[in-house]
């Protein structure tokens, strides 16, 4: 998202939405993946040569559980304060910023539920679903 600095009056707010391609933000790595489009709505405040831009990202993603590693849908939803100095510019692009944000969101372990139980070590099956007859014969 570009942000026209020349026509920001000072102290005043401008509010604006975009969607935001996942594919084209190289937003595909880690443990998250973004299925469809985002929704970036932000509060772009300018005071001096300072610019404040609040930002909300919302949309849908796609986990995978570090234990059973089923694929589970979530909302993906991170507010943020991002400050620029536009001295000299006449806009903005906060795409760059917006990516490290979501990407510092990036789980390193996450849970399908909180008591997942996992793969069975022996036969591998899904102990969310199934029984095995591992710990008989353990
Ligand atoms: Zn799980
Ligand atoms: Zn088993």
């Amino acid at each position: 998202m570009k942000i026209a600095t020349k026509h920001l009056e000072n102290d005043k707010t401008v509010s604006m939405s975009e969607k935001m391609d996942p594919e084209e933000m190289d937003l595909d790595i880690g443990v998250m993946h973004f299925p469809g489009s985002l929704v970036l709505t932000v509060d772009a405040t300018r005071s001096g040569h300072d610019l404040t831009v609040g930002v909300h990202v919302e949309g849908p993603c796609e986990l995978t559980c570090s234990l059973c590693l089923e694929e589970f849908n979530n909302v993906f939803e991170k507010d943020f304060t991002l400050h620029y100095d536009i001295k000299g510019l006449e806009s903005v692009v906060i795409d760059p910023d917006v990516r490290d944000e979501i990407i510092m969101e990036n789980p390193v372990r996450i849970l399908c539920r909180q008591d997942c139980r996992g793969l069975c070590p022996f036969c591998g099956a899904n102990l969310n679903h199934e029984k095995c007859n591992c710990k008989e014969t353990e």
